[in-house]
């Protein structure tokens, strides 16, 4: 009975996928005209974040972001199956896979169905691939465009299936779960970063190494820069990269494709400072986020066929300014909560169907659209029985 109504609850979602949905997508009619995308999730990042981090420029209320300049805005529905306040792996589920799930999991539904993310697709199709976050890599935000997991909280097996993936680029923190030895920074003896190794990973710990590193066709990078999650912005050690030069490195590898590539930023501290309360390092990571995004645009203009979308999973701390000068002084923050928030997230796009996401989006949508553009026709998609070979 069981068994029944698990495969009563796929084959409903199977339906809704095949009949339901194609009605709800709206149609781009500009299938395969992207062949890069640049993907950058602000982790926590609210509206009210991006306004007290512009404020902080040096023209106050007048600076303006490079996100200010996106020419293409929206708003992003997240709420997850389990919760109206969505976690990070739920909502990473949702950009990645374009399916709702419950707050905890990884690229797999409520009962269980393992689903297919637009990443993997990417790669199915010979397109380069790419992580870059201030988190673990293991972390639920990467580890849902990579994996599939009943919880988040699998690191070890995450950390396992993400090198299975053979992506072609991994830049972030998280080296304990790959087995480096944290004071050599060395592989410990039958660590897991070794299959990397023999898989023809180049393996980086450190900013310079990285900055030096001589890009050869085909090469696949690894880099992990810190034990667990790196640093905030405003502290960061000299030994780590920031979060533009990862991204920078990241894009000479997958840029090579004449495929194209599909790459996910992640400034996964903004939401770390969000937790915290603290607006200073907030808004230093957000800064940095932002930089990468200028940097992003960039590369979009030199290369027109890419498509620059930026959007957040959630909002962190029900975070507001609540007074303070148009210069930019005396301002003062208030935070609602240490949690996450059930407030809409903004999405602003630019490159090639930019256009189609502004308006108020689901945020599975958001996937969904980014696979019509880039001409990937069977998405969303479950994973069916693709363990047994
Ligand atoms: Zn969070």
């Amino acid at each position: 009975m069981k068994l029944f109504r698990k495969q009563a609850q796929t084959l409903l979602i199977v339906s809704f996928v095949m009949f339901v949905l194609p009605i709800l997508t709206v149609q781009t009619g500009e299938a395969a005209s992207v062949k890069n995308v640049i993907l950058l999730i602000g982790d926590g990042m609210g509206i009210n974040h991006i306004t007290a981090a512009r404020i902080s420029g040096e023209k106050g209320a007048y600076s303006r972001l490079n996100l200010d300049t996106m020419p293409y805005t929206g708003f992003s529905i997240n709420f997850s199956t389990s919760s109206l306040i969505t976690d990070s792996a739920a909502a990473a589920t949702a950009l990645a896979t374009g399916f709702r799930t419950d707050n905890g999991r990884l690229a797999t539904l409520p009962d269980g169905t393992p689903v297919m993310s637009i990443m993997l697709k990417a790669k199915e199709r010979g397109q380069s691939t790419g992580i870059v976050t201030t988190a673990k890599i293991t972390d639920a935000t990467p580890a849902a465009f990579l994996v599939n997991a009943d919880s988040r909280t699998f690191e070890r097996t995450i950390a396992q299936d993400m090198l299975n993936t053979q992506t072609d680029v991994l830049l972030g923190g998280g080296a304990d779960a790959f087995g480096i030895n944290p004071f050599t920074r060395e592989p410990k003896a039958r660590a897991l970063i070794n299959q990397a190794l023999e898989d023809g990973y180049t393996y980086v710990y450190d900013r310079d190494s990285l900055l030096n590193l001589e890009i050869t066709e085909g090469s696949k990078l690894i880099g992990l820069f810190m034990g667990g999650g790196m640093s905030f912005e405003l502290t960061r050690f000299p030994t780590e990269p920031s979060l533009s030069e990862m991204m920078l490195k990241a894009l000479e590898i997958v840029g090579q494709n004449p495929g194209g590539f599909f790459l996910m930023v992640e400034g996964a501290r903004i939401d770390t400072a969000g937790h915290s309360n603290s607006p200073a390092e907030m808004i230093g990571d957000l800064l940095a986020f932002d930089q990468a995004v200028g940097l992003a645009l960039d590369f979009a203009r030199a290369n027109s066929a890419t498509l620059v979308l930026v959007t957040a999973d959630h909002e962190t701390g029900g975070f507001a300014v609540t007074s303070g000068t148009p210069a930019g002084e005396m301002v003062n923050y208030g935070w609602l909560s240490t949690g996450h928030t059930a407030a809409m997230v903004p999405i602003y796009a630019f490159g090639p169907g930019a256009e189609h996401f502004s308006g108020t989006l689901d945020i599975t949508e958001i996937p969904i659209r980014l696979a019509e553009l880039m001409g990937i026709s069977d998405f969303p998609a479950l994973i069916e029985d693709s363990q047994e070979q």
